[in-house]
């Protein structure tokens, strides 16, 4: 049997091919209207575009153009072509795109109209065959040269370990890397969370997110074309534009920032959200207050889950009651949930060996989604992978008695104070929680006699000016004493990638020098 990916997906698509797939939504509130027969028609002009180029199995085609229903199939499209889609951040610029493009030596380069000159350089510098342009506006080279070819294609025929994807990793913790996955990953992460997450034909998904993650691109996208639902299609968030939609939507997904600032908008209410059947959040941990104050407004309880570039989707809070786990179905803020149907995980010592519940390790998991290895890093994915052939997703945390999994921070964001392990997350936890706080980091930096301290980077609420030292005294009396940050600085944001994903990395250079 063909195991493509994308024949699955197709095969999703309703009978009536002439009802509307995606509205996309402009800013300006004009929308464009695209049905699955569209969806259908203009992946196989493309893929035949493709075809036509005979290039080898496995070549990669990288993307770097603004979000569009045309990136969408265009992603089809390669799937549709058996060949590697490879998205690239829309915010790389020359040095990034020169790396990533060297590394990834792509076939064919798809990129925006006016980053033509500079990018075609680039790649046919590294042996690009073919460099496309297109526009958000559906201009550029790629679509004139599709149309020229027929909207019917038959899919490659793929088996399930052939590659679908190189997905770079969001770089929060150092270089990225090329994460390769496979049309068997994508479908059996695909599968199950479409039953897991209840997915009915009748839902309409909001679509808000970049799609050059695996969030916005796998978990969204394969989701409602699986459920054959549609979708409302944003290509820049607005929070205004975003909530006005809520009543046409029953399914939304968002990184925590998303969620932070629809909780700013005055029309977000009861009312707004009367037809939504869920809210889910990832990429990056949710604060317990976001989580609360949603709970408040809206009366619904947003649904955090946990995954990775390198396995997609690991674990979720439930949906509804989960079987395998005493039917609980309560999310509970502050944690990812349980591992998801298919998933196995494990909290692991340093020795890999499996921690009992409550004690906080390595998470390391396996199963049908994880991924085969780093692109053309063989040791480091050697490294990354246990002699038994668990994946160490770089995260710490524990499993908690019920079977909740909590995330206490990055592995590399570990703080080894005098000897002990500092958990940042659980520091900023408290510090949140008082008064005049509304986020913080905590990172550690060098220390002559301790070897690292912690350092606490807060951000205050709008309008308060807490004091450093008071709010280190107040962690004083909440938290043993090696655990306290030994500096503590007020900023007016914390520095975030693209994803929302605080940069610790840049945190720690910045404040390195406070000891030494
Ligand atoms: P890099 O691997 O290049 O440093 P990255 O790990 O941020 O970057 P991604 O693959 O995009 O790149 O993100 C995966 C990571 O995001 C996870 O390992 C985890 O640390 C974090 N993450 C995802 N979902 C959650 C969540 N719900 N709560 C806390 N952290 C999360
Ligand atoms: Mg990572």
């Amino acid at each position: 049997a063909n195991e493509n990916l994308f024949a699955a997906l197709r095969a999703a698509f309703p009978e009536d091919l002439s009802a509307t797939a995606i509205e996309a939504i402009a800013p300006d509130g004009s929308t464009l209207y695209y049905t699955w027969a569209d969806l259908d028609h203009a992946s196989a002009r493309i893929a035949n575009l493709m075809d036509s180029l005979n290039l080898p199995q496995g070549a990669r085609v990288a993307v770097q153009v603004e979000k569009s229903v045309e990136t969408l199939t265009l992603y089809l499209a390669t799937l549709r072509a058996g060949l590697v889609f490879l998205p690239l951040n829309t915010a790389y610029r020359s040095a990034e795109i020169e790396y990533f493009v060297r590394d990834a030596e792509p076939a064919v380069v798809v990129c925006t109209p006016a980053a033509f000159g500079w990018v075609s350089k680039i790649a046919f510098q590294a042996g690009t065959q073919a460099v496309y342009t297109l526009g958000d506006d559906r201009s550029g080279s790629l679509l004139e040269r599709a149309a020229h070819h027929a909207e019917t294609h038959t899919p490659a025929v793929c088996a399930a370990d052939t590659l679908a994807a190189i997905v770079y990793t969001s770089g929060t913790t150092g270089r990225s890397k090329g994460a390769m996955l496979t049309h068997g990953n994508l479908l059996a992460n695909a599968v199950m969370l479409k039953e897991y997450w209840g997915w009915r034909k009748d839902d309409v998904l909001i679509h808000a997110l970049p799609i050059f993650h695996v969030h916005g691109l796998f978990v969204a996208i394969h989701a409602a074309l699986l459920g054959a639902s549609k979708m409302l299609w944003f290509a820049k968030f607005d929070p205004a534009a975003v909530v006005a939609a809520l009543p046409r939507a029953t399914v939304f997904m968002g990184v925590p920032t998303l969620y932070v600032r629809m909780l700013g908008e005055t029309a977000l209410n009861r009312n707004a959200v009367s037809n939504m059947r869920l809210f889910i959040s990832g990429s990056a941990p949710l604060l317990i207050e976001t989580f609360r104050e949603w709970q408040e407004r809206t009366g619904h309880t947003i649904l955090e889950r946990y995954g990775m570039s390198e396995t997609t989707m690991l674990t979720s809070n439930p949906y509804g009651p989960d079987a395998r786990y005493d039917n609980q179905s309560e999310r509970r803020g502050g944690t990812v949930g349980f591992p998801l149907p298919g998933v196995d995980l494990r909290v692991a010592d340093a020795q890999d060996r499996a921690l009992p519940a409550g004690e906080i390790g390595g998470i390391q998991v396996r199963g049908a989604s994880v991924f085969g290895g780093y692109w053309r890093m063989p040791e480091k994915t050697a490294q990354e992978f246990t002699r038994d052939g668990w994946f160490r997703t770089g995260d710490v945390g524990q499993v908690d008695a019920r079977g909740y999994v909590h995330i206490v921070g990055r592995s590399k964001d570990l703080i080894i104070s005098g000897g002990y392990n500092v958990y940042p997350a659980e520091i900023e936890g408290v510090l949140n929680e008082l008064p005049g706080v509304q986020e913080s980091a905590v990172v550690g930096v060098p220390h002559p006699d301790f070897g690292e301290v912690g350092v606490a980077v807060v951000v205050a609420r709008p309008g308060s000016q807490p004091a450093p030292e008071a709010l280190l005294g107040t962690l004083k009396t909440q938290l043993a004493n090696y655990k306290i940050p030994k500096h503590c600085v007020l900023v007016p944001d914390l520095p975030r990638n693209t994803m929302g994903k605080v940069q610790k990395n840049l945190l720690r250079e910045a404040y390195g020098g406070l000891f030494a």
